[in-house]
């Protein structure tokens, strides 16, 4: 049997499929279908107070399992299929919503999306039913861009894993909730904010990198995003200088440019813009081991993508922090 159609078939029988999006790789059960589901938290370690992202193939079957105001559809027509993703109220049949708790972890709302991956566009079309999958990694470390990164991490809790290549934007997606009269980024990811914002027309509302709010917004929880050496986050160069003296280079840099005169290791340039998003999470794993020591990393300013690679720096750093 051809691949897709053997992780469609394992899909629908209620086996989880790891497969690409642009974003990060997808963990992927049936949404509508709780024992399904219940085997994407055991297989990732993940509480189950932590909500899943529905993926759909496009809007019409989306518009089936929540309900979309006139905002929510101007916003999926304009950026869907793409690294976007809508928190709106669930819809309700007969008295029960379509998409169960579990999924949304009791809230009234759920996240939906529509990749832009071909491979996931095709996987979704052939399944024909909604599917939930958060990043196919373990919870708490660093997001998969790759299917090796998924095999290293899950291995054999998954029954079958697509490969698409490395994924094309690298962080995941821009949560923005439209449950409320005022809208509000969640969580920043793989669209820049203000594009987000000039299509509305207003501003989002955006609580930064504050304590996390356990039953709203679980990506943001502290312990996301990190390796298992410690990270540490500067906003300028002059105060990482200092402490990569303090440390006697023992460590090695992260920065979107490469840093002069500071003594460590390695340094690790990730580029700007796009280029940024797309190697952050590739290149911590790269430097996520003993030898490195520890990660001194320079944040990028909160301008496009900058805000999202920024957010998972703090986080990876926070979690050691404590
Ligand atoms: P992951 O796919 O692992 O990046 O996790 C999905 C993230 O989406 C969760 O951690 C939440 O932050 C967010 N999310 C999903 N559904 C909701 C919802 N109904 N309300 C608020 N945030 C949500
Ligand atoms: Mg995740």
């Amino acid at each position: 049997m051809e691949l897709l159609e053997q992780a469609s078939e394992y899909l629908r029988t209620g086996r989880l499929v790891a497969f690409p999006t642009e974003t990060v790789y997808g963990l992927g059960a049936r949404a509508d279908w709780p024992e399904a589901v219940a085997r994407i938290f055991q297989a990732k370690n993940r509480p189950s107070f932590d909500p899943l992202i529905v993926h759909f193939p496009h809007l019409e079957q989306a518009c089936e399992w929540a309900v979309f105001d006139p905002r929510a559809l101007k916003l999926a027509h304009r950026f869907w299929p793409g690294p976007l993703t809508l928190v709106l109220p669930r819809l309700w049949r007969n008295g029960q919503p379509r998409i169960p708790d579990l999924v949304t972890a009791g809230l009234d709302t759920v996240g939906v999306r529509v990749p832009a991956q071909p491979m996931a566009l095709d996987l979704l079309r052939r399944v024909g039913l909604p599917i939930a999958a958060p990043s196919a990694n373990p919870f708490g470390y660093i997001s998969p861009t790759t299917s090796d990164h998924v095999r290293t991490g899950l291995g054999d809790r998954v029954d079958l894993i697509l490969d698409g290549g490395p994924c094309e934007v690298g962080v995941e997606s821009t949560i923005v909730d439209l449950s409320t009269p005022r809208p509000r980024l969640l969580r920043p990811g793989g669209l820049a904010r203000e594009i987000l914002e000039t299509e509305l027309g207003e501003s989002l509302e955006y609580a930064g990198f504050a304590p996390p709010v356990r039953t709203e917004a679980p990506g943001m929880m502290e312990s996301h995003y990190a390796p298992k050496i410690p990270v540490e986050v500067f906003e300028e160069v002059h105060s990482l200088r200092e402490r990569a003296i303090v440390l006697k280079g023992r460590c090695v840099l992260l920065s979107t440019n490469p840093l002069k005169d500071v003594p460590c290791f390695d340094g690790f340039a990730m580029g700007e813009g796009a280029a940024m998003a797309v190697s952050l999470f590739a290149t911590l794993r790269r430097l996520d081991n003993p030898e490195s020591r520890q990660i001194l990393a320079l944040l990028p300013s909160p301008v496009g993508l900058g805000l999202a690679v920024r957010d998972r720096l703090f986080r990876a750093a926070a979690s050691r922090v404590g």
